[in-house]
């Protein structure tokens, strides 16, 4: 029997080239080894967002759009969106009960988006709790793995504690504790050299038109100290758009760019343009299945039915999830 593997993403914006090597790549290749459980956490998008809802609601059709569109196929795995299968919320007010504060309080997350999110009051319970939900998204399908960077292992280590508490107070193996499935991807850079998000600024969309990407990716970052097509460079550890570029080159392509960077052989502006031009292609057959689906009006459907799978298990948990609390000694 296949491992169920679960993973989410928050409808907060369109699709970029951080979720789709961060994020998409790995799911397209659980989608072929594991039972896999992917959906659009539109509750988790509420807990920062609370004053937006209008946005959700688009981006949660857009991204389902996207994802389909880069190969998530509902075939393969079951899709849905969170809100369309109400017992995560149930069982997020069951595992909130046995919750202790201070485990939220000391999540690193907590303490960081706060700060980094200044603009907006976060000062609220779902905020505080959004790990119990996300506890509650993976515990209600009793998923075995969940595919996490190396920064969000303290949230899957709270869910496993989360896990082992209602065990332990019930006095029943109920859960399965989560293990994580580290994703090799390391962060994706932005056109500034951070790492790449919509609220940066800095972000290439899946879905920007063949000239925005151009000018994006002639924005890019490259080698500093290389302010001249006559000087040295060093791709591997200053250029920043070297570390996109490396995605979309083949060893020999790579080689050579490094090569003819390294003896100044090569201008920025050239060797970015080339590289604009891939990315181009490489978003061609993304932009040709988008255009396939929009026109099947049903497309919608396959949605639909990942939500009635996903309800079909979340209500089996639920009940057993009742009957243990209700037989404890
Ligand atoms: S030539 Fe290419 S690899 Fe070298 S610094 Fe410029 S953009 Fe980076």
């Amino acid at each position: 029997m296949k491992q169920r593997v679960l993973s989410g993403m928050r409808p907060t914006g369109p699709l970029h080239l951080g979720h789709l090597h961060g994020v998409l790549k790995n799911w397209l290749y659980l989608q072929e080894k594991y039972e896999c459980f992917f959906f659009v956490a539109d509750w988790h998008a509420l807990t920062t967002e609370y004053e937006n809802p209008s946005k959700i609601r688009e981006f949660t059709k857009e991204l389902l759009l996207e994802w389909f569109s880069v190969g998530i196929d509902p075939e393969k795995a079951v899709v849905f969106v969170q809100s369309d299968v109400k017992q995560h919320a149930e069982l997020y007010l069951l595992l909130g009960m046995i919750t202790p504060v201070p485990w939220l309080e000391r999540n690193p997350t907590y303490k960081e988006m706060k700060e980094n999110l200044k603009e907006k009051d976060l000062n609220t319970y779902g905020f505080l709790g959004y790990p119990v939900l996300q506890a509650a998204d993976i515990l209600i399908y009793k998923a075995q793995l969940v595919p996490v960077g190396i920064d969000q292992l303290p949230h899957l280590e709270l869910t496993r504690e989360i896990a082992r508490r209602f065990n332990f107070l019930y006095q029943r193996d109920l859960f399965p504790e989560p293990q994580a499935l580290l994703s090799e991807v390391s962060k994706i850079p932005g056109i500034d050299g951070r790492k790449m998000s919509k609220s940066y600024g800095n972000a290439i969309f899946i879905n920007d038109p063949p000239d925005e990407v151009r000018k994006k990716i002639l924005s890019f970052v490259t080698d500093t100290q290389r302010p001249r097509k006559s000087d040295p460079g060093d791709p591997e550890w200053r250029c920043v758009a070297f570390q996109l570029m490396k995605l979309y080159l083949s060893e020999y392509e790579k080689n050579e760019v490094v090569e003819s960077c390294k003896k100044a052989e090569l201008g920025c502006r050239e060797c970015k343009q080339r590289f604009a031009e891939k990315v181009i292609a490489s978003f061609a057959p993304i932009w040709e299945r988008r255009e396939k689906l929009l026109q099947q009006k049903d497309w919608y459907e396959k949605v639909k039915e990942g939500a009635k799978r996903a309800r079909e298990i979340a209500q089996q948990t639920i009940e057993e999830v009742y009957a243990t609390i209700l037989s404890s000694p």
